[in-house]
């Protein structure tokens, strides 16, 4: 019974070329890495499908800090936070990202989790409790969407940056407590959620504002800090996620707050409270990486990094201006996430293998990570692209375009 079941699921998939691939990463480091794919063919690939926005994951001194971990702390942590897992590379960690952020957030306090997807689920559950009302952008990504599921409160959607809507729900919400819930960059769009005005919103209902920087963090503002610096932000009602994975170039995320709101974490946070904690030779590399992030390299590569979104999308508009028939549309992006809306799963899926084949991976993402009808490559640019590198992909999207690969009709 059981595996008629899932075969029948599996085959529905497959018949609305919904199914998701594994593929082995041989060797490398974004942007190039050697992968063996479906057809069990190893190929070298050029990258643009990575969140190590900066290129740290190949820097050296952050494998010289996790080996150097390594050698001083062993492999795991061995127990939970509140047990025996939180070393002095954890506290080290939760120290820097406190102080950094005190301009931002008063009181400010950090506290690390193994993933993003964890933080998100953390904070949500823990807040969220059946007093609150949880309102949560449209495009809010899938970690707190589940957080939300899981959360005790009542759950309302805003749609997609809708500041008005929001102010409406607010204003009609009979909850003894609120929290607002978004994206800082929304990670298949790329645009930005209007934080000022939601930090007005949550002001004015009482509200605690959670922002999700996974996308932020470390490629937005002077010193990397994210969303919050950029915009200049500051409030005690921010409780800010930010995850180390991506622009940081290890593994694991952070929360800060306001101390008051972190203690309460620690205490309630049932997948904080029991689950073991981060090896400590990963948060010594995550402490190498802040401080990469944190100095004028990681200012020069987010320098670099801008120059590679201005010469994709300028790139992008003459390529489509050339060719008014291709149906293909650049979503507005200031952010390494340069979304290309196919539309179609199939042509997308299509565009995506016929890139591959010239060498380039570019994955399509098709419903339900994005609504039916606008699966789209999702091109992520990092500072380690050469000007040559994304000149490779505009000649490859090009020829496609030519050859009528990814039109829909
Ligand atoms: N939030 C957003 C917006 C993300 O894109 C991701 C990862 N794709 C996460 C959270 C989860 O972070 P992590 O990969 O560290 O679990």
């Amino acid at each position: 019974m059981w595996f008629e079941h899932l075969q029948s699921r599996l085959d529905a998939l497959a018949a609305g070329d919904l199914t998701r691939r594994l593929r082995t990463v041989l060797s490398g480091t974004a942007p190039h890495q050697r992968v063996s794919g479906a057809d069990g063919v190893a190929r070298d690939l050029l990258l643009f499908c990575s969140n190590d926005y900066l290129g740290l994951a190949a820097h050296p001194a952050i494998a010289q800090a996790l080996a150097e971990g390594a050698r001083r702390w062993g492999g795991g942590s061995g127990a939970s936070p509140l047990v025996s897992g939180h070393s002095a590379a954890h506290a080290a960690v939760a120290d820097w990202l406190g102080q950094a952020y005190a301009a931002h957030i008063p009181q400010a306090r950090a506290l690390g989790f193994c993933t993003g997807y964890m933080a998100n689920l953390g904070v949500l559950t823990a807040l969220g409790d059946a007093d609150t009302e949880l309102f949560c952008e449209a495009l809010n990504h899938a970690s707190l969407i589940d957080g939300a599921r899981l959360a005790r409160g009542r759950v309302t959607r805003y749609p997609h940056r809708d500041v008005q809507a929001l102010a409406h729900a607010l204003a009609v919400s009979t909850a003894p407590r609120r929290l607002i819930v978004t994206d800082s960059v929304f990670s298949m769009d790329g645009d930005i959620a209007p934080l000022r005005e939601l930090l007005a919103l949550a002001e004015a209902h009482d509200a605690l504002l959670v922002v999700d920087d996974a996308h932020g963090f470390g490629v937005l503002g002077e010193r990397g800090l994210g969303a919050v610096e950029a915009l200049g932000l500051r409030s005690q009602r921010l409780v800010l996620v930010g995850t180390l994975g991506k622009a940081a170039g290890v593994a694991g995320a952070f929360v800060v707050a306001h101390t008051t709101v972190i203690e309460f974490l620690l205490q309630t946070a049932r997948n904080l409270i029991f689950s073991t904690a981060a090896p400590p030779a990963v948060e010594h590399a995550v402490l190498a990486a802040l401080h990469l992030v944190d100095s004028e390299e990681g200012r020069e590569r987010r320098a670099l990094l801008a120059q590679r979104v201005a010469r994709l999308r300028s790139g992008m508009a003459d390529l489509l201006a050339e060719r008014p028939a291709t149906p293909w549309q650049l979503l507005p992006s200031d952010t390494p996430i340069q979304p290309l809306i196919i539309g179609d799963n199939a042509a997308t899926m299509a565009l995506s293998a016929r890139l591959e084949q010239l060498g380039l991976r570019v994955p399509g993402i098709r419903p339900p990570t994005v609504p039916a009808g606008t699966a789209r490559l999702r091109i992520t640019l990092c500072a380690a692209h050469t000007a040559r590198d994304v000149d490779r992909l505009l000649q490859a999207l090009a020829e496609c375009a030519d050859e009528r690969v990814g039109a829909t009709a």
